[in-house]
């Protein structure tokens, strides 16, 4: 059994960043208000998540990691009405097949928390100890039982560039909850809860206090809302560009070009321009690819998402602000 959970694990854990993403999501789900990550050599030797959430009773911190054990659906007509951002029950015994993992929970209505040890999934040790309300969560050694995949990590940099993806993403998101994260004792974010417009500002610099125009458009099948950077703040690299649907955060080629082609040739050559934007839609107009780690979607009309796209992004460069 060990063996299958390590496979099951290779498919939600692929590298340190797949462990931040699903702790990130959980600690939001648990309705944290602020949200601290802290890791060590890129997430290789520790990745530690403290939220104050709503936390877990003993038997929920024991439950939590079985496989499908998820405590946020209760049948499969669920699945479409996905709010919450975890669904499967799958990250925490995915990541407790593949290191060594210490947990301190505690709900705020009750006076001990619990303390779990697990190591390779099994349980080491379990007891009732002070802490406090919320979800401390250690992970420790990634992959210590599966040589192969350690060795294939890449360099602290670019595994870090990967844990950043994730965590911009996720405070993206999720501008009303504080998020900060640390590497080595570095301080690389800290990002006080707020309004979106703030959150990009805390996020990418000062320098965006003065290129963002807000965008926003609104039809009976899809809403679009967010900030666009102006064409003269078009960058080379291509990691600001940020689509959320209901949310969640997913890569679209088609939208992108539908956001590109409405700055009509103001870009920069070879530059791409800044944006977060959210799409709010039924989630029955939309077929979520079902796997954890996939961030694509296709919508059931994508011709109408990219003409509103494209409008509400026109509108927003100020091209037709005549
Ligand atoms: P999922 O998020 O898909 O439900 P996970 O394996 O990520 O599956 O988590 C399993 C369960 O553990 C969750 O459903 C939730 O009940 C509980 N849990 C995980 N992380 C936290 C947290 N930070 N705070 C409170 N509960 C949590
Ligand atoms: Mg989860």
């Amino acid at each position: 059994d060990s063996i299958a959970n390590q496979i099951a694990a290779g498919e939600v854990v692929q590298r340190p960043a797949s462990v931040v993403k699903e702790l990130l999501e959980n600690s939001v789900d648990a309705k944290a208000k602020s949200v601290q990550v802290i890791v060590r050599e890129a997430g290789r030797n520790l990745i530690q998540i403290v939220d104050d959430g709503v936390g877990m009773t003993e038997t929920d911190a024991r439950m939590s990691f079985e496989r499908h054990a998820t405590s946020k659906i209760r049948s499969s007509d669920d699945l479409f009405r996905i709010r919450t951002m975890g669904f499967r029950g799958e990250a925490l015994a995915s990541i407790a097949a593949v290191a060594q993992i210490e947990m301190r929970t505690r709900r705020a209505e009750e006076e001990l928390g619990t303390l779990i040890r697990i190591e390779g999934s099994d349980i080491k040790a379990q007891e009732a100890i002070s802490c406090l309300p919320g979800t401390n969560l250690l992970i420790k050694n990634l992959f210590f039982n599966v040589p192969a995949r350690r060795n294939f990590l890449k360099s602290n940099s670019v595994e870090m560039r990967h844990i950043i993806d994730e965590f911009q993403r996720v405070a993206l998101a999720n501008p009303e909850v504080a998020f900060s994260l640390f590497h080595n004792d570095q301080e690389i974010y800290n990002l006080p809860a707020g309004k979106l417009s703030r959150r990009i500002v805390d996020m990418f610099g000062k320098s965006y206090r003065e290129q963002l125009n807000f965008c926003e458009e609104q039809t009976p099948y899809v809403t679009v809302h967010g900030y666009i950077g102006k064409p003269e703040s078009a960058k080379k690299a291509r990691n600001e560009q940020f689509f959320f649907v209901n949310n969640r955060f997913i890569k679209h080629n088609y939208l992108h070009h539908a956001v590109v082609g409405a700055y009509e040739g103001t870009l920069p050559e070879g530059s791409h321009p800044f944006y977060v934007l959210f799409i709010d839609i039924d989630p029955s107009h939309i077929d979520i690819n079902i796997h954890p780690t996939k961030t694509e979607i296709k919508f059931d009309d994508e011709r109408s998402v990219y003409a509103i796209m494209m409008a509400a992004v026109r509108k927003a460069v100020g091209l037709y602000n005549l």
